[in-house]
């Protein structure tokens, strides 16, 4: 299987006048074409810091990142980024908010439209193709702002807590839904989630981080019946509690 995204042997520390606040110790692993990998760990131990190296907004002090083969400098695909906001325009439509990545790199075509109307037609949103942002519910708009990531067509989806800012039952809804149009799309993606269940339902493969500084505590690779593999349905299953136990044991066990 070839990886989209290898890290070796990765550091990082923050140097302030105060001193130094070590982030990352020694992080080798990698993601491969079709996987949906997710970070999980406690709360400021350096998730986010993981995600802007892997973005290249950060470089590492010690270790490489590769994406499909080549550093960060060098890489040619495209990443997806979805974020804890939305950032949809108001003053934008729906339609002209998913139209701005293209508009922005001038990919705005006539196929690349199309493509667009597609996604709103198989997404649900045809209907709010001329409504302004804030006319949509949270998940509408979480749903819309997937879209405006997918149009562009990346090979890489990086997802920073993209349901963390919704409601319980809308997160549930919407992590579900957004976690079927991802595995649809046959998209590879990387998620950082403190929600263990969201973890579950949507990876196949979970990498544990210890508190700060974080280290790999453990990398669990999740395995479910393929027939009717969706999120809820996993939710449902024996194996879910089973390994939500192993998670929680591992995140307990973090000393
Ligand atoms: P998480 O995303 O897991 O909550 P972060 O990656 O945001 O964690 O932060 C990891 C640690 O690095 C935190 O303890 C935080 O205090 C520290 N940190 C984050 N950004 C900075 C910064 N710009 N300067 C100094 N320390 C930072």
């Amino acid at each position: 299987m070839e990886s989209i995204l290898e890290l070796e042997h990765v550091s990082y520390a923050y140097h302030s006048p105060e001193g130094e606040t070590p982030a990352l110790v020694d992080l080798s692993f990698h993601v491969d074409q079709g996987d949906f990998v997710a970070v999980i760990g406690p709360s400021g131990c350096g998730k986010s810091t993981l995600l802007s190296i892997i973005a290249g907004l950060l470089k590492p002090e010690h270790g490489t990142v590769r994406i499909h083969g080549k550093s960060l400098e060098k890489n040619s695909i495209n990443i997806g980024y979805m974020l804890q906001k939305d950032y949809l325009l108001e003053w934008r439509s729906i339609y002209k908010n998913i139209l701005l990545g293209l508009e922005i790199q001038h990919a705005l075509t006539k196929e690349t439209k199309q493509y667009a109307n597609e996604l709103l037609h198989l997404y649900g949103l045809s209907q709010f193709k001329n409504s302004k942002p804030s006319e949509l519910s949270g998940g509408m708009r979480q749903r819309a702002a997937l879209i405006r990531t997918l149009v562009l067509n990346p090979d890489f989806l990086l997802l920073d807590e993209p349901f963390s800012a919704l409601d319980y039952q809308t997160r549930l809804n919407v992590g579900d839904d957004i976690g079927q149009i991802i595995k649809k799309e046959k998209k590879t993606a990387l998620l950082v989630t403190h929600d263990l269940s969201e973890a579950i339902s949507l990876a196949n493969k979970i990498i544990i981080l210890t508190k700060r500084p974080a280290r790999i505590n453990k990398v669990l690779c999740l395995s479910f019946d393929p027939q009717n593999d969706t999120p809820l349905h996993r939710r449902n299953t024996p194996e879910f509690k089973t390994y939500f136990n192993t998670l929680w044991e591992a995140l307990n066990k973090n000393d």
